[in-house]
């Protein structure tokens, strides 16, 4: 393929709660989906370390969580699509949000900037609230400009991470 033109950029967050009978625990899963993730048309271009962090919703197992820069001329919904048939071929079941699963794909950021359509919000709509993705994606892309946010990927964790002052007007969550 020909330089002229970058490759669109995209950060990836991959999470696994649940071993899988071939690749073995959560990070071993983390592990061999980097692997699947390169192909013809998609470039691996950097990887976080795996981080272990602690569930959110109904599921009680520890995840393992990372996040992969790649470069691909798919677009959003091909690369959604993509992530999804990784997710099938790792033994992922559909069902219940937040659940158990063997391994999850996100598409935090890419480098067109915004995508907004019924199956796919870009950039991932959680992103400024989770320290188990901004922690991974500051040690690959901290520059990386959030574009809703107008802040980079070091200021998001900076803020995530310093304590909030009591605001006794709300209600716990
Ligand atoms: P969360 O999105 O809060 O991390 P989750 O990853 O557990 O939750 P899933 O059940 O994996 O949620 O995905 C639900 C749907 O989210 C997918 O079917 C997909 O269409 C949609 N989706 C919207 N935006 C994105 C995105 N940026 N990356 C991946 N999936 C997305
Ligand atoms: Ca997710
Ligand atoms: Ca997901």
């Amino acid at each position: 393929m020909s330089n002229a033109m970058p490759l669109p950029l995209y950060a990836i967050g991959l999470g696994s709660n649940r071993r899988h009978v071939r690749f073995g625990d959560p990070r071993a899963v983390l592990l061999a989906a980097l692997a699947a993730l390169e192909s013809d048309d998609i470039e691996a271009v950097d990887a976080s370390p795996i981080i272990a962090s602690d569930p959110i919703g109904p599921s009680r197992r520890r995840y393992a969580n990372a996040v992969a820069l790649v470069a691909s001329p798919l677009s959003p919904p091909e690369m959604l699509e993509r992530l999804q048939a990784i997710e099938a071929s790792f033994g992922r079941r559909t069902g219940q949000r937040w659940s158990a699963r063997t391994l999850d794909l996100d598409i935090l950021l890419w480098s067109g900037g915004t995508w907004s359509d019924a199956a796919l919000t870009i950039p991932h709509p959680a992103i400024e609230q989770r320290a188990f993705v901004l922690g991974p994606l500051r040690a690959i892309v901290p520059e990386w400009q959030h574009p809703l946010h107008r802040r980079s990927v070091r200021q998001l964790a900076a803020r995530l991470s310093r304590p909030k002052p009591v605001d006794r007007g709300a209600s716990a969550h």
